[in-house]
C-alpha cells in the first residue's frame, strides 16, 4: 500500500511540474539529437538528490528523463519497472526500517536489531545507489566523449581512461551474483578506484563517493538481455553519463577537502 502511495505520489509530482515546466524534468537531452542546452551541459549543475528525501521521509524521485528515453540500448519496460517498483520497494524498505528502529527505542526492545539494521543497510544503500544509477546514464550517452578533466583523473589513477573503461566493464560483468559495478573517490589518497559490490551494501570501502554505478542485478537486465550481463554491461557502457561523473568527482574532491582540513 505504502509502495502504491509512493508511486502515486510521484506521478501526481510529475504530473504538476510537467505542468509548470513543460518538459523542464527532461534534465538530460539526447546527445545525439540538436538541443537548445548545446555547449551549456558543462555548466549545467545537477542536483542529484532533489526528490530523494522529503518531509522526513525517503521518496522515490523522478527520472532525469522519459522512461523511453534510453531506447533502444535500454528498453523502456526494464525502466519503468526497474524505477516504479524496485527502486520504490527500497524506498519503503528504508522508511519502514527507520520506522522501526523508532518503535524500538520507544518499547526500548532491541530484540529485532539485527534484522532491522540490516534491512536498513541493504535498502538505504539501495536508494543511494539507484538515485545515481538514473544519473550514471543519460540518452545518447555523452556520445562517448569523456570530459578532458574527467578523463585527466581517470588516466591519473588508472594508468589511462581506456584501461579505466576496461575494468569498470570487467569488474561489472563478473560480480557475483547481484550487485553493482562502481567507479569511486577514495578520499584518503585522492584517487578514484573501482569496486565490485555485491548486494547494495557489501564489499564497500568506508568514506568512498560514487561518481558512476552500474547495477547489474538481475532485475537491471532480464527482461530484454536474459542471462546476457556482459551485453547488457556493454550497452550501459554507451549509455554512461560522464558528464555526470565529472560532476561528481568535483563535489567529492570539495567534500574530502572540507573533511582533511
Ligand atoms: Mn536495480
Amino acid at each position: 500500500m505504502d509502495e502504491l502511495i509512493i508511486s502515486r505520489r510521484s506521478v501526481l509530482k510529475f504530473a504538476a511540474a510537467s505542468l509548470v515546466s513543460g518538459a523542464a524534468h527532461r534534465l538530460y537531452a539526447d546527445s545525439n539529437k540538436p538541443n537548445e542546452n548545446f555547449g551549456k551541459e558543462k555548466t549545467m549543475e545537477i542536483n542529484i538528490f532533489a526528490g530523494a528525501y522529503e518531509n522526513g521521509q525517503y521518496t522515490l524521485p523522478e527520472l532525469p528523463y522519459d522512461y523511453d528515453a534510453l531506447e533502444p540500448l535500454y528498453d523502456q519496460e526494464t525502466v519503468r519497472i526497474h524505477h516504479n517498483k524496485h527502486h520504490a520497494k527500497y524506498v519503503k524498505g528504508l522508511n519502514d526500517a527507520l520506522s522501526k528502529l523508532e518503535q524500538a527505542r520507544k518499547e526500548n526492545d532491541y530484540t529485532h536489531i539485527q534484522a532491522i539494521s540490516n534491512a536498513l543497510a541493504f535498502n538505504g544503500s539501495g536508494h543511494v545507489l539507484h538515485t545515481l544509477f538514473w544519473h550514471s546514464m543519460k540518452p545518447g550517452g555523452n556520445g562517448g566523449k569523456i570530459p578532458n578533466d574527467f578523463k585527466t583523473a581517470l588516466d591519473e589513477s588508472f594508468g589511462s581512461s581506456d584501461a579505466a573503461l576496461k575494468q569498470f566493464a570487467a569488474a561489472s560483468k563478473a560480480v557475483e551474483s547481484n550487485g553493482w559495478g562502481i567507479l569511486a573517490y577514495e578520499p584518503i589518497a585522492q584517487k578514484l578506484l573501482i569496486l565490485q559490490c555485491e548486494k547494495h551494501q557489501n564489499l564497500t570501502i568506508w568514506g568512498v563517493v560514487p561518481v558512476l554505478v552500474c547495477d547489474v542485478w538481475e532485475h537491471a537486465h532480464y527482461l530484454k538481455f536474459q542471462n546476457d550481463r556482459a551485453k547488457w554491461v556493454d550497452n550501459f557502457m554507451q549509455l554512461a553519463n560522464w558528464d555526470f561523473a565529472s560532476q561528481r568527482l568535483e563535489e567529492a574532491k570539495n567534500c574530502a577537502m572540507a573533511i582533511r582540513r
